[in-house]
């Protein structure tokens, strides 16, 4: 990330303890990197310890400060326990929380298994709720002050034809972060979501555009009308703005921040249609070679 883009004066995130979710790649990555640009202690969990511990390491070496990495499945709510237990002893009690980590490929709805739906949906539907749920617990038990920042999509405002599991579980936790938002602001505790459109990740390519060569191409085709995909200062500026000191009093909203490609063509695949047996068949093969070779990295 250019650092010279970032709005913020340094130290605004001194004390600040935040767990990224997916802090090991992507916007995750950008995000952690910028919150411990500006003094926070920053948490990263995954399942590929390895990609933690590069990621951890390249950033401690270019700012300083302390990284700390977590193998750890969100699936699993007993592991979220465990790794939030050795934060809080280890550490202190976290101060946010940024459900980063997700799961998504395209694909026809009909051609998804169960099994399929529920590898999307246990990552983000409910992968996202325990993780927050314990974390939530945790602060209200002790009377801490917390902030949850979800990464969600713009399909959450209108639906996401050929990514059906994934817009259904990010809608949920649209809908999460606006209800705990409300339940929970009595405790301190705020909950606001980003809406990004396109910004180049692995994971936005490999299992979103499988056949595109980058993410530049998706907004070449006039579907953006600025023209470009986003750039990852923009997003890591407005995450800061909302984890950061000084915008307490903004509780439940969900930005966009897409160019306004939303407003113009959907921002979400429905252009898809078009796409005949041979091109799905095509991007089935590549998100299964994607999958393959990330399992093969996973330590837990
Ligand atoms: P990415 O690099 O694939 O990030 C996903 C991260 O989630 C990975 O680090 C992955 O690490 C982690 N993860 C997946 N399943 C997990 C699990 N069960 N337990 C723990 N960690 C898990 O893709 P990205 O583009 O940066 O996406 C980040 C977030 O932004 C996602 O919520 C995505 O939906 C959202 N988003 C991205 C874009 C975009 O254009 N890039 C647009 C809209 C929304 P492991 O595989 O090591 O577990």
């Amino acid at each position: 990330m250019d650092m010279d883009q970032m709005m913020f004066r340094k130290g605004l995130m001194t004390g600040e303890r935040i767990l990224v979710t997916g802090g090991g790649t992507g916007l995750g990555r950008e995000m952690a990197e910028g919150f411990l640009s500006l003094g926070a202690e920053v948490h990263i969990c995954g399942r590929r310890g390895g990609v933690l511990q590069d990621t951890a390491d390249a950033l401690m070496e270019k700012h300083g400060g302390e990284v700390f990495t977590h193998p750890c499945d969100i699936r699993v709510p007993d592991v979220i326990s465990e790794m939030n237990d050795l934060i809080w002893d280890r550490h202190g009690p976290l101060t946010g929380l940024v459900n980063n980590a997700a799961g998504n490929f395209i694909s026809r709805t009909e051609d998804i298994s169960i099994r399929g739906f529920d590898a999307i949906a246990n990552i983000v539907f409910r992968g996202t709720f325990a993780m927050t749920h314990d974390i939530g617990k945790r602060w209200i038990a002790a009377g801490d002050k917390g902030s949850v920042l979800s990464i969600l999509t713009t399909w959450v405002w209108n639906g996401g034809p050929f990514t059906v599991p994934s817009a259904m579980s990010k809608a949920g936790i649209n809908v999460m972060t606006q209800s705990l938002a409300v339940e929970w602001a009595r405790y301190g505790l705020r909950l606001n979501a980003i809406a990004p459109g396109p910004f180049p990740t692995e994971g936005m390519t490999k299992r979103l555009a499988p056949d595109a060569d980058s993410t530049d191409e998706m907004a070449a085709d006039g579907s953006n009308p600025m023209g470009r995909i986003g750039r990852m200062h923009e997003l890591v500026n407005l995450a800061v703005f909302l984890m950061g000191p000084g915008a307490e009093y903004v509780n439940g909203q969900t930005i966009g921040i897409d160019g306004a490609a939303f407003n113009a063509s959907g921002g979400n695949f429905a252009a898809l249609a078009s796409w005949g047996d041979e091109q799905w068949e095509a991007a089935a093969r590549a998100i299964k070679a994607t999958n393959a070779k990330d399992r093969a990295k996973r330590t837990v």
